[in-house]
């Protein structure tokens, strides 16, 4: 845990803790960043029910439709028998097989008739399938409407946060050329270890034991007088973070006694 350096870790703190107080910055606004796009979540889903719902709605109109077709087929298919029947009515030889013929072509107009019922019933289906059809893409479009007005929102926020992570990194780079190397190395090598970004840690005296305040482990007492004396980086036997106290020497051991 002791690494090679040349200037005591108590000059290095100070730079050491603008440089984690920055890169905290850096570390919220990118996770805040990351977290932006999953506003579009609810909205997306929204506009993928809608579009499924006109789908539904359309599919509905195109199944009513070609059931009219069928049945304007099939009554246009009745009317030409009846027109056959009539013809070979008139061609009969007796009464008696020119009443058969009209026996069947009545037959035959009712059965249009009934036909006739049923495509007007399936008209009307059409006009309020059609309707229905209308309402769905109207819904349809004011939820990509409200899409679009998100997505617009959710980009002008991450530009407003790349030009705050921008501004930030520049001055993260000036920070880091305060810091010493060999302690920027260190520095470096935790940060990236830790998913909340903090990289160093204070000491903290509570209920009269030190413990570290990246982790809450208690630290040593050995590693703790090489904290106060400033000299050696020390890093948490827990959590690796780089430990470092504003407690005086003095304190320290007043309170331990
Ligand atoms: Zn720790």
């Amino acid at each position: 845990m002791d690494e090679p350096q040349k200037p005591p870790m108590k000059e290095q703190v100070q730079f050491l803790r603008s440089l984690q107080d920055l890169d905290r910055q850096i570390f919220r606004w990118t996770r805040d960043r990351a977290a932006k796009p999953r506003v579009m979540d609810p909205v997306d889903r929204e506009v993928a029910v809608k579009k499924a719902d006109h789908e539904a709605r359309t599919k509905d109109l195109q199944a009513i439709r070609s059931e009219v077709s069928k049945r304007e087929l099939d009554l246009k298919e009745r009317e030409e028998r009846r027109v056959r029947l009539e013809a070979q009515r008139d061609q009969s030889k007796s009464n008696k097989e020119y009443q058969a013929y009209n026996f069947e072509i009545a037959a035959v107009r009712t059965e249009c008739g009934k036909i006739e019922e049923e495509v007007l019933k399936l008209m009307a289906g059409v006009e309020e399938a059609t309707a229905k059809v209308a309402d769905a893409r109207a819904q349809m479009e004011a939820a990509q409407a409200k899409q679009a007005e998100a997505r617009k929102g959710v980009d002008a926020e991450v530009q407003k946060i790349d030009v705050e992570v921008k501004a930030l990194r520049d001055k993260r780079a000036e920070a880091a050329g305060s810091v010493d190397a060999d302690y920027l190395r260190i520095y470096d090598r935790i940060y990236k270890s830790k998913p909340d970004g903090v990289a160093i840690a204070s000491v903290t005296l509570d209920g009269g034991i030190w413990h570290c305040g990246g982790c809450r482990m208690e630290v040593t007492f050995q590693d703790l007088n090489v904290i106060m004396k400033g000299k050696d980086a020390v890093t948490c036997r827990s959590c690796s973070r780089l430990l470092y106290t504003d407690a005086k020497p003095a304190s320290a051991s007043a309170k331990k006694a």
